[in-house]
């Protein structure tokens, strides 16, 4: 809430101020609160330079400034971009010491554009970058699964695991818009070949046809990859209302989402699942959305059936990604 950013970005403070009026409402006891702190600058520099670091610690001197032209930070801008970071990776150390199945990062700002030394796009450190190398480094992980849903290409997530096996970015976007990057032929390079998954969407695809691509497409990935931990670039800007999105999820949709990672997760030992809030800013769509995710997450039903009525566009984009990425069987 102190990463205050003016009065003209759509990234501001009032969307966490309405996620935690939902949760006040919606979810009094049932969700544990992990406390974060802030990330050290050791593991900030396993994605980030030093000489970058230090220009957001100098942000603090700023009533209000700029990091990029889309990005403005404020004089606690610094302590927020260093909590969400640490929020992450609590939750991570929750997760994987066993004390939860799954949490849900609230933070702000949000990081999937966040390049090692440039703020991008609303976002200032790489939460779930930063976050996956942990895994790796001090969990010893060797296969972990990126879901991005945001209606953006996570272009920074893609950047840092793109030569990498170890970490798997699965990705679905509308690419004609902010970063204009994501196409279907970006799939990883040398040892992490095949292991970026681009899925470029249409406009105005719907719940059921976006569904269809993640059940058809992500299903086989997982049960072939059989990831250890799935972190979700949870934007919620592909939703119909959302100003700046492109496709017409709705919060069921999302709900949905989330239901079927479970049941996909289920198949290969049910790793745990640590959503990371990105975008998404239409506010009542916004607490909506989650709201959906964290009702499946605390008390959906795993077996509960998801509606099936695809369109020919969600059925091309599956034959596509079968075509792009044979290694995977996916049918079609
Ligand atoms: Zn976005």
């Amino acid at each position: 809430m102190e990463h205050k950013t003016g009065l003209v970005s759509l990234e501001h403070p009032n969307r966490l101020k309405v996620i935690h009026q939902m949760l006040d409402t919606d979810f009094p006891n049932e969700l544990i609160t992990i406390k974060p702190e802030p990330a050290t600058m050791d593991v900030l520099e396993t994605v980030h330079t030093p000489v970058y670091i230090e220009k957001i610690l100098k942000t603090a001197d700023y009533d209000f400034t700029h990091l990029s032209p889309d990005t403005p930070a404020s004089a606690k801008t610094y302590l927020a971009a260093f909590l969400a970071v640490g929020g992450c990776l609590k939750a991570l150390d929750s997760l994987l010491s066993g004390d939860c199945q799954a949490a849900f990062a609230l933070v702000r700002p949000p990081g999937h554009h966040a390049l090692p030394d440039r703020a991008s796009g609303f976002c200032i450190f790489n939460n779930l970058g930063v976050t996956a190398l942990q895994a790796l480094k001090v969990y010893g992980l060797n296969r972990i699964l990126i879901v991005d849903w945001d209606i953006h290409h996570g272009n920074a997530l893609q950047r840092l695991f793109y030569d990498m096996k170890e970490v798997l970015y699965f990705s679905s976007h509308y690419v004609f818009t902010f970063p204009q990057t994501g196409a279907w032929e970006d799939t990883g390079r040398g040892p992490g070949l095949d292991y970026t998954v681009n899925i470029p969407l249409l406009k105005n695809l719907g719940d059921e046809d976006i569904l269809h691509c993640y059940r058809d497409i992500l299903s086989p990935i997982i049960t072939t990859y059989e990831p250890q931990l799935i972190l979700v670039a949870a934007g919620f800007d592909g939703h119909r209302d959302d100003p700046l999105g492109r496709t017409d999820l709705t919060e069921q949709g999302y709900g949905w989402l989330t239901q079927l990672l479970m049941k996909l997760g289920a198949k290969v030992g049910s790793p745990p699942i640590l959503l990371a809030l990105e975008g998404g800013y239409n506010l009542k769509a916004l607490a909506g959305s989650i709201r959906e995710v964290l009702m499946t997450l605390t008390s959906g039903d795993p077996e509960a059936e998801i509606p099936n009525p695809y369109t020919p566009q969600g059925e091309e984009l599956v034959k596509k990604a079968a075509k792009i990425h044979p290694g995977y069987g996916i049918q079609y």
